[in-house]
């Protein structure tokens, strides 16, 4: 069987849960919405102003990678500049990716962080943009709250408790950056708390720090999901990756990211197809595709050029998405609709 051409990939309709809003920020974009507000930047050269904010090879240090970040989440300035991005970022996915199921995350403390806007407001705007693109589109979406573990305990508390209060309308919540500094221990009363109200846990674990850390998070956080998670593989016993197996706990792969921040030392080595292969649950996203130069088109080239991924793979792993979503029963079985897939669920 020859190799899925472009084509194939992009007319695959797909499943996508790991995807940062602020990381979904274009240098054209960046330049309208700066000049409206009148907002400083770095320069207004568009093609300068991409060099910035774009991560094309694999990072120097995360202080590079945090300065385009900043510049990214500098535009979320008021509540219609933050629709306005919400609303081309899921178009582009729509049309470009032909993305049916998407999970979107932010970080309010990060997103927010600066600027004169609250964060109920700012949340009640990115929701009801999601539900009018859902209204009119043929598309499924759930937003999920982030915790940004380098900005603190009392941050990630705020975070915990805003999204108890927007209980139904928050369909999941997730840690991320710093996982090191911030082990997962300092987490297991939030969790219990979070996972007792209804609101499921997904943990960005094993990116930067190794297998320990993903056995600590599902020992302590019992996560449904573990972002990136790639480290795993590492566990000489297996045990890590036979817990998550045994678990049905999704592993959100973003193998682009994975190779730009020395996750993996190459996409050749990438855990990806061994995942697939023991029968672990594993999706493919694209994290944060305008900072990282990449899109879920990218990543499933990727996949099949330097993974050997087939179609059959790249379908498996949208299934495993749409099993692995934090969605509502009745908006997993429409997606499951919209892929063309028919999950074990
Ligand atoms: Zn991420």
């Amino acid at each position: 069987m020859s190799p899925p051409s472009r084509p194939d990939i992009q007319s695959l309709p797909k499943a996508e849960l790991h995807r940062h809003i602020e990381g979904c920020v274009r240098a054209p974009t960046i330049l309208r919405i700066a000049k409206k507000h009148k907002l400083p930047l770095p320069t207004f050269d568009e093609a300068e102003l991409d060099k910035l904010v774009r991560l094309r090879a694999p990072m120097k240090s995360l202080e590079e990678v945090l300065r385009m970040f900043s510049i990214a989440q500098s535009v979320f300035v008021s509540l219609e500049a933050i629709e306005e991005l919400v609303w081309e970022l899921l178009e582009r996915a729509y049309s470009e990716e032909n993305i049916r199921l998407l999970e979107l995350r932010y970080s309010p403390d990060f997103m927010l962080k600066g600027k004169n806007l609250d964060w109920q407001e700012a949340f009640d705007r990115i929701h009801s943009t999601l539900e009018r693109f859902e209204k009119t589109h043929a598309f499924c979406g759930g937003l999920i709250l982030i915790a940004s573990r380098s900005f603190g305990m009392e941050s990630a508390q705020k975070t915990a408790e805003f999204a108890l209060r927007n209980k139904g309308r928050v369909i999941g919540f997730d840690l991320a950056d710093s996982e090191s500094a911030y082990p997962p221990s300092l987490y297991a009363g939030l969790a219990a708390r979070l996972r007792e109200a209804g609101i499921p846990l997904t943990v960005h674990s094993g990116e930067e720090a190794g297998w320990e850390s993903v056995l600590q998070t599902l020992e302590l956080l019992k996560p449904r999901r573990i972002g990136h998670g790639v480290r795993a593989v590492e566990d000489p016993s297996g045990r890590t990756l036979g817990r998550i197996k045994a678990e049905g706990v999704t592993i959100e792969t973003n193998p682009w990211s994975n190779y730009l921040t020395h996750s993996v030392p190459s996409l050749e080595t990438h855990p990806l197809p061994k995942f697939l292969k023991l029968g672990v649950r594993a999706s493919i996203g694209a994290d944060d595709p305008d900072l990282l130069d990449t899109d879920l088109n990218k990543e499933y080239g990727l996949a099949v050029d330097r993974m050997g991924l087939t179609m059959d793979d790249l379908r498996l792993a949208n299934r495993c998405a749409v099993e692995g979503s934090f969605l509502p029963e009745d908006k997993r079985q429409e997606a499951a609709k919209l892929i063309g897939e028919k999950p074990e669920i």
